[in-house]
């Protein structure tokens, strides 16, 4: 069953509101499979091949959702879960367990060491994109109308206010509405063509490193002198906000 009015796809114009689904499993084939499917209906995929990867990529490039098959190389996924759920950065990062196998007392096993649901292979691809958008609807904190909150950053944006721990911040309209972009999508690493199509528009042609330089005002104008930073930059990647700079 498939509600057209929640799939990502419908949510945004751009690729870039395209959930991303990271995909630990060890079976290319199984991989496969997922990829084709999952872009198909609208989502962007990352791979990891084992636990280990799969912790990597997350601290790199904070997906949405996880897919996380149980029986991995390295570090099984029932580990990789529990360490999810102890980083207080990807603590509330949705996560299904894939398991193979299906007594009731391994999913239960799963499901207490943080998963949020499971589902056991094979299964059925129409039924793990409802419980993915499932998911994903309750996780994606649907922000109250015209306010977004990071950290302790506020932003009206009705009323064009920004506030950090209190303390109104200023900003000029570029880096409000960097800002706001970044805000929506937390820890997600945003290359600068990525934010350049997102806050200037596709259709204006400026040098990414414009994009340097606001971010640099942006950062200036949030962190003040002495908070933390959390506008994180990721060497040849981009920009993401996040409260853990490396
Ligand atoms: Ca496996």
């Amino acid at each position: 069953m498939m509600d057209a009015d929640i799939s990502p796809a419908a949510e945004g114009t751009t690729s870039l509101a395209k959930p991303l689904v990271l995909v630990v499993e060890d079976e290319a084939a199984i991989v496969t499979v997922l990829r084709y499917n999952l872009e198909k209906q609208g989502f962007r995929v990352d791979e990891a091949g084992d636990g280990q990867e799969a912790l990597t990529r997350i601290a790199e490039n904070t997906p949405d959702l996880v897919l996380l098959d149980w029986m991995l190389p390295v570090m099984s996924g029932i580990e990789v879960c529990r360490q999810i759920r102890r980083r207080p950065n990807t603590r509330d990062l949705p996560v299904i367990m894939v398991t193979a196998r299906t007594e009731d007392q391994d999913a239960v096993r799963g499901l207490n060491t943080g998963a949020d649901d499971y589902i056991t292979k094979p299964f059925n691809m129409d039924a793990l994109l409802a419980r993915m958008r499932a998911l994903l609807r309750r996780s994606n904190a649907v922000p109250v109308k015209g306010r977004l909150a990071f950290h302790d950053i506020t932003m009206d944006l009705a009323a064009h206010r920004v506030q950090r721990n209190g303390r109104a911040v200023h900003l000029g309209p570029t880096e409000f509405r960097l800002l706001e972009f970044l805000m929506q999508h937390p820890r997600r690493v945003f290359s600068r063509e990525e934010l350049l199509d997102a806050v200037w528009g596709p259709d204006i042609h400026v040098e990414p490193r414009t994009v340097d330089v606001h971010i640099r005002r942006l950062r200036k104008s949030i962190n003040g002198d002495t908070e933390l930073d959390l506008v994180r930059t990721v060497r040849a990647a981009g920009y993401a906000l996040d409260t853990e700079p490396i």
